[in-house]
């Protein structure tokens, strides 16, 4: 009886393998393209994660989330820019933001820069992802934003850390972790995907301190997702300028228009849109282009 039992369950083994085995080829011949597909990604990824990660076990520090600033300034449920209707929390004139332990979210193309468009300021940076990606926490941190905004970052999070950063996440397809938990660097915190004010999925990215919105590109490098440097430099009244889009982020730059130049073929020649020359440019699609005359791409 005991005998035949085993036996039976043996069978049943053989019998589960067998039945899954035409099954598993095509589930392992899909998941190999999709990992070829991704090996760059994952490999640059991976890489980075580890040095990151070996760079934060050198010097144990404590998870303190409220060691050197008053990181419950502004905190509430609701708004991204915590000193919205609030009165009496000081934003700093300069700070040197440490960026010790940055992951990146996601490592993808820069679909949309910060800056102006379509008229509007784009207060991040666009990286294209594929719906399912796993979107990662920047820093050590704690959710101070969990929430659907229909018209605009859809279902998006806004993180808190202890240098004082707060990180914006938009467009998400699902959310991984709770309002008011407490995250570690990289740690898994949502599925990217194209909810809310979207044309596509891609992971809508931002920096605030103190409310105010930086240009990502400042921040980290976007083709090496790694930090521009070791202090994030804050200057209070030049981020106010650049979020309003009264100065450049100290990157512009021209082009010198030439017979035959159209607007459309200097958008491509410098990787960017019609829509945002004219905006840079103060100028109409249509408007007819001098020979000589300086147009300004970035
Ligand atoms: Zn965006």
């Amino acid at each position: 009886m005991c005998k035949l039992s085993v036996v039976l369950v043996l069978v049943g083994m053989i019998l589960t393998v067998s039945g899954r085995a035409d099954v598993v080829p095509d589930v392992h011949k899909r998941m190999h393209e999709q990992l070829q597909a991704e090996q760059d990604n994952s490999q640059r990824f991976q890489a980075m994660v580890d040095s990151l990660t070996n760079q934060n076990e050198e010097t144990e520090e404590p998870f303190n989330l409220y060691s050197t600033l008053d990181l419950d300034a502004g905190w509430d449920d609701d708004h991204v820019d915590p000193l919205l209707g609030k009165a009496g929390i000081a934003i700093p004139d300069s700070a040197f933001i440490p960026m010790k332990g940055f992951v990146p979210p996601v490592i993808g193309r820069v679909n949309s820069p910060y800056g102006w468009r379509k008229r509007r300021m784009h207060k991040g940076v666009d990286l294209k992802l594929y719906p399912g990606d796993t979107v990662r926490a920047a820093w050590d941190g704690k959710v101070r934003i969990r929430k659907f905004d229909r018209r605009g970052y859809g279902y998006y999070y806004v993180l808190r850390h202890p240098n004082g950063m707060e990180t914006v996440y938009g467009h998400l397809s699902k959310f991984i972790v709770n309002q008011n938990d407490t995250v570690r660097a990289g740690q898994p915190i949502g599925l990217g995907g194209s909810t809310g004010r979207s044309t596509g999925p891609h992971l809508h990215l931002e920096f605030r301190y103190y409310g105010i919105a930086l240009d990502p590109a400042q921040v980290i490098d976007l083709n090496t997702f790694r930090p521009k440097s070791e202090f994030y430099e804050f200057r209070q009244k030049r981020a106010r300028q650049v979020a309003q889009g009264l100065a450049g982020n100290g990157t512009a730059a021209y082009h010198r228009v030439k017979q035959g130049d159209t607007l459309a073929a200097i958008a491509r020649r410098y990787g960017t849109t019609v829509s945002r020359l004219c905006d840079l440019n103060g100028i109409r699609s249509r408007s007819t282009l001098r020979i000589g005359q300086r147009i300004r791409y970035k």
